[in-house]
């Protein structure tokens, strides 16, 4: 292989920052993770970054052909949709090969009362139903969705302030994981909390929420993914994905 193979990762998600520290130590490839800069202070990853949004599929496009790119994959969070359709409009065009790294999501077991649901507007409409102290974390862009809800009172926890619109009886807790669930189990208590809301996110990190509602009895409403963009290749894990740099580069 030549020296110097430029592999772009879209990144924002720990598997992002782990599949940039694998290529990195690779002498034969230059690794770029883009970040979308919507967290104040990322956790930044190995090899070079840049910040900030391309400019839609025709920026992103640009950018693959300008810097050289052989290989794209967007490993940014399932529920970043925008940008993955960009990904794959844009690989398209200028002929790179591109992975989707996605976890694989979380399934429920024994004891889970899961409710899940198609948005977070769904979300939303089912919460009344379901309880009145509601533990929301599902980040602080949708909480637009829930602002109109008068009759809970919401314990949100996100990484950077939330801005309104937002719902008119809630708390903040600035924080980000991993979390325990002994931290967890202990937040649902202090809070009385009587219903959790979550994004099939599938990570570790942030699974041991799920853990302490069932062990509470709490009702979790799970927001479902939005589908991988049509013909997209998907890997579940960060060593699927090194494999595929390889086969794919030759
Ligand atoms: P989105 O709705 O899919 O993307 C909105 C716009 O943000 C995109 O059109 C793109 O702007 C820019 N963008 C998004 N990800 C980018 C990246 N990695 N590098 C450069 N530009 C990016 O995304 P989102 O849901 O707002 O999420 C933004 C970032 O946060 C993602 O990278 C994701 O991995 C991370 N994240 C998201 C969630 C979530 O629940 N959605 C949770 C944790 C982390 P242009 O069109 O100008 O290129």
């Amino acid at each position: 292989m030549t020296a110097e193979r430029h592999i772009l990762i879209l990144g924002g998600t720990t598997e992002a920052r782990r599949l940039a520290a694998e290529l990195a130590a690779e002498p034969a490839l230059r690794v770029t993770s883009s970040l979308a800069g919507r967290v104040a202070e990322p956790r930044l990853p190995a090899g070079q970054v840049r910040i900030g949004g391309f400019g839609g599929s025709e920026g992103l496009a640009r950018w693959l052909r300008e810097q050289q790119v052989d290989a794209l994959i967007d490993a940014t969070h399932p529920f970043a949709e925008r940008i993955s359709f960009n990904a794959a409009r844009a690989a398209a065009e200028v002929h790179v090969p591109l992975l989707a790294l996605r976890r694989p999501g979380w399934v429920p077991g024994e004891g889970d009362h899961w409710h899940p649901v198609a948005s977070l507007a769904e979300a939303a409409d089912v919460l009344p139903a379901l309880g009145e102290r509601v533990f929301l974390t599902t980040g602080r862009m949708g909480l637009a969705a829930f602002a109109h809800l008068s009759g809970q009172w919401f314990l949100v926890r996100s990484v950077d302030a939330p801005e309104p619109p937002a719902p008119p009886r809630m708390e903040v807790l600035l924080d980000r994981g991993p979390f325990t669930v002994a931290g967890e189990r202990e937040l649902l208590r202090r809070h009385a909390i009587d219903v959790l809301v979550t994004k099939d996110s599938g990570a570790a990190a942030t699974a041991a929420k799920l853990t302490a509602a069932r062990e509470a009895g709490i009702p979790v409403v799970v927001v479902r993914r939005p589908p991988v963009p049509e013909g997209v290749r998907v890997a579940s894990g960060v060593g699927e994905a090194v494999g595929w740099v390889w086969s794919t580069l030759g």
